[in-house]
């Protein structure tokens, strides 16, 4: 079964929905020892399906397969990644504690980390394309404790080198596209960073046959905008609606010509965009005049995890039938 991708305006999503139940269910055995990855991997495909059905349902046309197996962006890489181990709980807002892992001896890739999850996903995704979604060396190392490398520039290349075999594992299954987030960028916002973090792009992507992608968000993008230009990548998927679209001037400022993941759905906010608000901020990108609608991917800010599933669900849909209504526009 193949499906086509509109040519304008595809819609897609970041990553990360809401835990379905079944997810939850397996997550907690897991935390609490009850049960291994193998015994829990049914309420995991379940978990799965549901959230491809959600997509579908949604009209969305290039889908994730949720994150179901992720209890969190990074410890779940660090976790299986030779090297790392599980570290301290530290603050991270007022109410939020994350464990932040330690790194304490030479990382090492040994196995296929989500090419699970993405066949699974692709199985019931009636050929609508997958994403390879995963976290990337610069924020690994940033939300990391680091006793080996003692560098981080040494240890995000040495991390780069192993991510890099995830992809080409992805790839192998049959991912047309990739994407790796590196949510940390924004929060150091300053060129000699944004450097590191292309240099870790170049070995992460050289050579890959596949839709390269590198999601930022919040924090202050504009900052590093004009020093993460020329990194390999086709597209940056980046956050707008939450910030009230403050980056958009930027774009145009910068000369910005990539492809452009389109943030239009604060993933903060429960209150669902309806279609014609959606529309109108379709209407200001567009009203820069820097990109055709075949360089603009309509997606949420971030992934949809913190939010209500009946939520998440209706704010797809309406982006979905948003960026429909903009294919007759522009
Ligand atoms: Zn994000």
């Amino acid at each position: 079964m193949t499906y086509e991708v509109p040519r304008k305006f595809p819609t897609t999503v970041v990553g990360s929905y809401p835990k379905l139940p079944p997810a939850k269910e397996a997550l907690r055995r897991l935390r609490k020892g009850l049960a291994s990855e193998e015994e829990v991997r049914p309420l995991f495909e379940e978990a799965i399906k549901g959230v491809v059905e959600d997509q579908l349902w949604a009209g969305i046309d290039i889908i994730s397969d949720g994150e179901q197996t992720r209890e969190d962006m990074v410890v779940y890489f660090a976790e299986r990644v030779k090297g790392y181990m599980p570290g301290e709980w530290v603050k991270i807002f007022d109410n939020v504690y994350f464990r932040k892992p330690i790194i304490y001896d030479r990382v090492e890739w040994t196995r296929p980390l989500t090419v699970q999850d993405w066949l699974t996903a692709t199985r019931y995704s009636k050929g609508r394309p997958v994403k390879g979604i995963l976290t990337g060396p610069y924020t690994m190392v940033e939300w990391s404790f680091d006793l080996y490398y003692k560098d981080r520039y040494e240890a995000i290349i040495a991390l780069a080198r192993e991510i890099r075999k995830e992809i080409e594992a992805l790839v192998e299954a049959g991912a047309k596209y990739i994407q790796v987030d590196e949510p940390a960028l924004s929060t150091r916002p300053w060129r000699e960073e944004a450097e590191i973090a292309g240099e870790a792009l170049k070995i992460l992507f050289n050579g890959i046959e596949a839709k390269k992608i590198v999601h930022i968000c919040f924090g202050r993008v504009e900052e590093i905008l004009p020093y993460i230009l020329d990194y390999p990548v086709d597209q940056f998927d980046l956050e707008f609606k939450n910030s009230n679209f403050r980056l958009l001037p930027y774009l145009k400022e910068y000369g910005y010509n990539k492809e452009l993941g389109y943030g239009v759905i604060d993933v903060h906010n429960t209150q669902v965009e309806s279609v014609e608000e959606i529309l109108r901020d379709i209407e200001r990108l567009m009203n820069l005049g820097i990109l055709p609608p075949e360089k603009v991917y309509v997606d949420p800010d971030c992934g949809l995890k913190r939010l209500p599933r009946d939520v998440a669900r209706m704010k797809l849909r309406n982006m979905a039938e948003a960026a429909r209504i903009a294919r007759e526009q522009w």
